[in-house]
């Protein structure tokens, strides 16, 4: 999508302001974070891409040098080299959140980097999981500082009421589990978020989960601004409550700069391991409109193994064609395995017969752009979620882990999909295949999620004229402070 008002920007109000951007692991992260700084690159400004070095997964890898070759004239890159962390000082298993903690244990390295730049940054975007460590460092410059979040406004709202929800609990002690009842009711925010729908690893005392969110969320206030993938009419009610002071006290201004867009850098190139896309869409261009099943759980959820098989009766048994991916590892460079292995053949034979089956990395805008496909089932992760939202493809939310069941209720209350609640969280329930099925059927069949789903694709064309004046606003204040 191209906005048509950027290209009577006066290019040389811009020129002069350069961005820092530094990401942290996984897609859910790196997109939203170079989606973000494109909204100031198509606006003229330079950024500077700190790449934490080495990246998790391949996909990682593949598109920051796709991002950097694409703004050859606009976009430095500079390698932050993390220092190894003894995986045994870390209280996780989860790679990327090793790599989260291995980041913020590196930033230290950063300082020299941010005095060497030349011109001197106008401001800093940083990852949300890195405020802690970050601040100690960056007051020590004058430029404004800010995060992108990579979540719904909804799960900002619960990030940033936990202080106060601490502070209304005298007796418990600090953790989570102690002082979160039944449910959360944030003030300015009519539904409450039940305590089955907090992350799991949040609850349980001590997880580096835990950990980060405790001492990151009191420091929100420290920050210049938040930038967030949400817009008014999605999530008007928690946009209003954050910046109206109801949710915490003192919080910088929260940016809605959704719905951030997919850029050209994006597409995945054929021979990247994705050699798939071509098949794709000469495949999808065989069905009929609006007649696909489209399943993709993300860049870093892993079917589990005793899933795998219901998945696959259940899209055979819903009467739909269905285009799966499926990740068998949470690291993409470990996949290995082959999917009939797991399935057997003849479960692997019926598949093939009803649909298509991948396991590569897939370029997911194309797909949800084009017009066979008629619903979207998703693990709840944010990013897809608000690709779906701009193509007006209706969804089944299955969260898996972490902020996914809020992620996919606030999908019910826009309106746009169903959640299965009844099926708890995906890394700890197994679903069989009769009920995946009647689910899909009740998305698919659901004429009032389609049209619902239809107006909002509009309301976030409409948005994005939003997002643009919010990012001019931005660039004229950081250009004052030049
Ligand atoms: N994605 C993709 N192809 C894939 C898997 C994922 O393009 O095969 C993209 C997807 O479009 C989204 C991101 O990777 O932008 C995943 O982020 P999300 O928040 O949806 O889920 P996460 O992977 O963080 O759980
Ligand atoms: N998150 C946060 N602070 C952090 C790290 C994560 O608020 O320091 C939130 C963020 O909203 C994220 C969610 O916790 O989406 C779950 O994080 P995780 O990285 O497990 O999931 P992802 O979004 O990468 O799939």
């Amino acid at each position: 999508y191209i906005f048509p008002e950027l290209t009577k920007v006066p290019m040389s109000c811009c020129e002069d302001v350069h961005l820092v951007f530094l990401p942290s692991a996984g897609m859910g992260h790196l997109n939203p974070c170079l989606r973000t700084a494109s909204l100031f690159l198509r606006n003229g400004c330079k950024v500077t891409l700190v790449t934490p070095k080495n990246t998790v997964s391949q996909a990682e890898t593949n598109l920051i040098s796709r991002f950097c070759s694409s703004f050859p004239h606009q976009v430095t890159s500079v390698d932050l080299n993390l220092v190894p962390v003894d995986p045994k000082t870390v209280q996780t298993k989860d790679p990327f959140w090793l790599q989260f903690e291995t980041i913020r244990r590196s930033v230290h390295l950063l300082a020299p980097i941010l005095s060497s730049l030349s011109p001197p940054p106008s401001a800093f975007v940083f990852d949300v999981s890195l405020i802690s460590p970050l601040l100690p460092i960056i007051q020590n410059f004058s430029f404004p500082s800010y995060i992108y979040f990579v979540s719904p406004a909804r799960m900002l709202s619960l990030f940033a009421h936990l202080p106060v929800l601490d502070a209304s609990n005298p007796g418990a002690d600090s953790h989570p589990c102690s002082f979160i009842g039944d449910f959360v009711k944030i003030p300015g925010i009519e539904s409450p978020i039940l305590r089955s729908s907090i992350p799991p690893l949040l609850l349980e005392p001590n997880t580096l989960f835990e950990k980060i969110f405790m001492e990151d969320s009191p420091k929100l206030k420290n920050l210049n601004g938040i930038l967030i993938n949400s817009f008014e009419e999605i999530e008007g009610e928690a946009l209003a409550a954050l910046n109206e002071g109801k949710v915490v006290e003192g919080l910088p201004p929260v940016y809605g700069v959704g719905p951030l867009m997919a850029g050209e850098y994006e597409k995945v190139d054929e021979g990247e391991g994705s050699g798939c896309m071509g098949s794709i869409l000469e495949w999808l261009d065989k069905q009929g409109e609006g007649s696909v099943v489209y399943v993709c759980m993300g860049n870093r959820t892993a079917t589990r193994k005793e899933q795998i098989k219901d998945i696959a009766l259940g899209l055979i048994e819903c009467g739909y064609s269905f285009l799966w991916v499926v990740k068998l590892k949470v690291v993409d460079k470990e996949e290995e395995e082959d999917l009939e292995e797991v399935l057997g053949s003849e479960l692997m034979k019926k598949v093939k017969e009803k649909g298509m089956v991948v396991k590569e990395y897939v370029d997911q805008r194309k797909i949800l752009g084009h017009p066979g496909v008629g619903g979207f089932v998703n693990h709840g992760g944010w990013n897809s979620i608000m690709e779906a939202v701009w193509e007006g493809v209706p969804m089944l939310l299955w969260a898996n882990d972490g902020d996914q069941k809020i992620a996919s209720q606030a999908v019910g209350i826009i309106g746009v999909g169903i959640w299965a609640e009844e099926w708890g969280w995906g890394s700890r329930q197994v679903v069989n295949g009769k009920a995946i099925a009647k689910r899909i059927n009740d998305m698919m069949s659901n004429h009032s999620l389609r049209i619902k789903a239809a107006h909002v694709k509009e309301a976030a064309r409409r948005a994005a004229a939003t997002s643009h004046l919010i990012v001019q606003t931005l660039i004229h204040h950081w250009n004052k402070g030049n």
